[in-house]
């Protein structure tokens, strides 16, 4: 039988970004899910490319800048394969830092209270405790129909609701089992986000869902936003072109509840109240959708980039910042499996780690 050179699990952003960067290298890549590309944490997210968030990892900062470089030819070459835009909604951030932790801020200086209050009248917030950061967001369901789109172009093999059920290292191979057959790809490629299909041995780091509910409202006409507003606790993310220009995304909850993705109107009635006591503005917003997604997260909050055995890897585990982080994971995934040293050093990031 004809068996691909690298089979991936799992159609998220990750799986289906790294397929793109291996196809373009020249292997041949077969990506299997259990579902429908795209319909887990990566239809799910809000879209920010928060790089600087203060909230995020150090460790993830060198991985961030990377892929922050490589979002406009990321979204370009989508655009070039399939046809279809992926806009920028924003490309400034409104972000509440602890003016006490120095380190928090890189480098960024404090808004003084007038540029803030041109910037955002409506603001109900202390303005010394904000920075203004350079920073994008997308639609992450924009992004989603541009993946798909040019993967379909490029015949990448992509097969919906064919779970992987189990993949064993073999002499000299790795088989990779389904409910109908068996492939023996010459690597394997653990993408499964949230899910985690490679087993850990106790102790070791792993990956776990983090539920995080989410709604988004229409603006009132009065308050037209055109930047993310985000504080340590609440996110407010408007879209600005397109077929949802006008609404804004406002999340999240963190959640530890397994794989459970209820929406509960209390949680959503706490995010509102949340962003309202920021911006009162949102208090006349009309709620037009509510959902659930789980993140990838891990025992020790970073992801998990790398080698498990021979022929098995591994590219999970991005958390917040999966949307983010997708294009340079994609470049140094593909490098790792090249056999070429990545051009970020993933060490921080071994799957082999204690976690
Ligand atoms: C509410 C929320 C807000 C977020 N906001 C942002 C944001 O603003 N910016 C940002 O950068 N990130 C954000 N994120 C995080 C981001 O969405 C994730 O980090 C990213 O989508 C992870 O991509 P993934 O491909 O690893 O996982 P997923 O998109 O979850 O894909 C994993 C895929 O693996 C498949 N799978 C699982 N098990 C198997 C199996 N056994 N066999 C075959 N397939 C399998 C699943 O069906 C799924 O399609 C947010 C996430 C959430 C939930």
């Amino acid at each position: 039988m004809d068996y691909p050179d690298i089979c991936i699990a799992g159609a998220g952003i990750i799986g289906l970004s790294l397929a793109l960067e291996l196809h373009r290298q020249g292997s041949r890549v077969t990506v299997l899910d259990q579902g429908e590309p795209l319909s887990e944490a990566s239809w799910a997210a809000a879209g920010m490319l928060a790089a600087d968030d203060p909230d995020n990892p150090q460790e993830l900062y060198p991985l961030s800048v990377l892929s922050r470089s490589l979002y406009p030819g990321f979204i370009n070459r989508l655009f070039d394969l399939g046809g279809v835009a992926v806009p920028f909604h924003t490309s400034t951030t409104l972000q509440e830092v602890n003016p006490d932790r120095a380190e928090n801020t890189r480098g960024l200086t404090l808004l003084a209270p007038e540029p803030l209050s041109l910037l955002l009248p409506q603001l109900h917030a202390e303005p010394h405790r904000f920075v203004l950061l350079d920073e994008h967001s997308v639609n992450p369901r924009e992004l989603a129909q541009a993946l798909l789109a040019a993967v379909r172009a490029t015949g990448i093999d992509l097969r919906s609701h064919t779970p992987i059920r189990m993949v064993r290292s073999r002499s000299g191979g790795i088989e990779v089992h389904t409910s109908s057959e068996i492939l023996t790809p010459s690597r394997f490629v653990d993408c499964t986000g949230a899910w985690g299909l490679t087993a850990m041995p106790p102790g070791q780091v792993r990956t776990m869902p983090r539920k995080g509910q989410m709604l988004a409202v229409e603006l009132p006409r009065s308050f037209p936003l055109h930047l993310v507003v985000r504080t340590h606790s609440i996110y407010i993310v408007p879209r600005t072109t397109g077929a949802h220009a006008g609404r804004a995304v406002i999340g999240a909850t963190v959640e530890d509840a397994g794989f459970d993705k209820t929406v509960y109107p209390s949680e959503i009635a706490r995010l509102r109240a949340r962003a309202t006591e920021l911006l009162p503005a949102l208090a006349d917003a009309v709620e037009v959708e509510t959902w659930a997604g789980l993140r990838p997260s891990s025992s020790d909050g970073l992801p998990l980039l790398g080698q498990v055995s021979e022929r098995h890897f591994i590219a999970a585990g991005h958390y917040r910042n999966g949307i983010l982080l997708a294009p340079a994971t994609a470049v140094v995934m593909a490098q790792l499996l090249a056999g070429q040293k990545p051009q970020v050093d993933l060490s921080r990031f071994s799957p082999m780690r204690r976690g």
